[in-house]
């Protein structure tokens, strides 16, 4: 069992956890994420290791409340225990000190999920500017924690309502046109949005990376659910990735495949929401 030390609501539909499992903080390197299942019946779900602490043996993630089993993690509390937390899994960012800037770009909860990158590119000796983009104000985070090391912030929200109004692309277009040296661009958020950023960046010819959070279940490359098309071929997001050049992703056919389990989910949120009560829901 795994104890949660630290719950916190970061904004109305994220929280953050800091979670006792202490091989994992040794080992686990930026890019990395685990898998929970939170009870012995419950599902397995793919989270990204935001953050790390090996002296006190504790990871830091943040999860969004989209369904059944992320919105029961949101009702989970400071010494309340996770049946199994798996991993580091996945390929580490591959890092090293580059020949011109890093931007990079996150889409809402891929923040959390950007910021681990970011950091160790900073840590590298490269130039990171990173561009935030969330739906409203409300819902901005970690902007504090870029601000910390980032070169360059820039924020924006779909509404207007803080930063520059429009997407991370309406920013990114604008330092793109100026021809800033940008040597990579490591892009982390919904599908949508990492699509919008490659048929960008496609036409700079900058190396753009993505993250995909393609759906997974098993994550050791047996299962294939994950299953995603890069350059033509079937790669595995779990052990092949989460990484890969977004120029090459088939991106189309991630959106239809995440879509695949769209009522199903529905319903299962629904009736835990049922069964837990309206006061929680
Ligand atoms: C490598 C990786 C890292 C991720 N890191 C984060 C993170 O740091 N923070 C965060 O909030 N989310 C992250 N996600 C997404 C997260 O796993 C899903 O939001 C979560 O599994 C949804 O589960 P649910 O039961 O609450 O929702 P459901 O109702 O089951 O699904 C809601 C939506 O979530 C996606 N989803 C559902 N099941 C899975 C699954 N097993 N694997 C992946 N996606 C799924 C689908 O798009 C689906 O439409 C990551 C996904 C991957 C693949």
């Amino acid at each position: 069992m795994f104890r949660i030390v630290e719950r916190q609501r970061v904004n109305p539909e994220v929280n953050r956890f800091v979670i006792e499992a202490s091989i994992i903080a040794q080992k686990r390197q930026p890019g990395q994420f685990v898998v929970f299942r939170l009870h012995e019946k419950g599902e397995r779900i793919p989270i990204t290791i935001a953050d790390a602490d090996a002296q006190a043996g504790t990871i830091t993630v943040y999860v969004q409340e989209l369904g059944k089993t992320t919105f029961q993690m949101g009702r989970m509390n400071a010494g309340d225990e996770i049946a199994d937390v798996i991993g580091p899994l996945g390929n580490p960012t591959p890092i090293e000190k580059l020949d011109g800037e890093v931007f990079a770009i996150a889409g809402g909860v891929g923040s959390a999920e950007v910021l681990p990158i970011a950091r160790k590119h900073k840590e590298a000796g490269n130039k990171v500017i990173a561009i935030l983009g969330y739906r409203s104000k409300d819902i901005v985070i970690l902007e504090e924690e870029f601000r910390s090391f980032a070169d360059e912030v820039y924020v924006t929200t779909d509404d207007g309502t803080y930063g520059r109004e429009g997407f991370v692309t309406t920013e990114l277009k604008d330092h793109l046109e100026k021809g800033r040296p940008i040597a990579e661009i490591i892009a982390v958020g919904p599908a949508i949005m990492m699509k919008a950023v490659c048929d960008l960046t496609r036409h700079y010819n900058i190396k753009t990376m993505v993250s995909l959070n393609s759906i997974m279940i098993d994550a050791t490359g047996m299962c294939g659910v994950c299953r995603v098309e890069v350059g033509g071929e079937t790669r595995y997001a779990c052990v092949h990735g989460p990484e890969f050049d977004g120029h090459k992703v088939n991106f189309d056919l991630l959106l239809k495949r995440l879509a695949s389990f769209k009522e199903e989910e529905k319903i299962s949120l629904e009736r835990y929401q049922a069964a837990v009560g309206a006061q929680d829901a």
